[in-house]
């Protein structure tokens, strides 16, 4: 097998388990803040495996720490000049991405 490309049905497979990591993680966030951080780190280690792009997702969590937003609750965010600023309450550090 060539290497870095991976079957199309292990493709499918390792996508649907970030959606339930990040479901999970969700659920979590508020009662158990560690543990929504593992669901996303594995979500990202799977994510990383199979080169799988969270575009979607990456702007549910702490690029930082890997904290799992819940807008205010553990971060903050700000509309400003068409961006969205995002601080993490967990790790004080901002992200930023363009708004439209
Ligand atoms: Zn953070």
């Amino acid at each position: 097998m060539e290497r870095g490309s991976k079957p199309e049905y292990q493709l499918k497979i390792a996508k649907e388990r970030i959606n339930i990591l990040f479901d999970e993680a969700k659920k979590t966030a508020k009662e158990d803040p560690e543990l929504a951080r593992r669901y996303v780190k594995l979500a990202k280690r799977i994510g990383m495996r199979y080169n799988i792009r969270l575009s979607r997702l990456r702007r549910k969590f702490c690029r930082h720490c890997y904290s799992y937003f819940l807008p205010g609750v553990n971060c903050q965010q700000r509309l400003k000049n068409k961006k969205i600023t995002i601080k993490c309450f967990s790790c004080n550090k901002t992200i930023q991405y363009p708004y439209k």
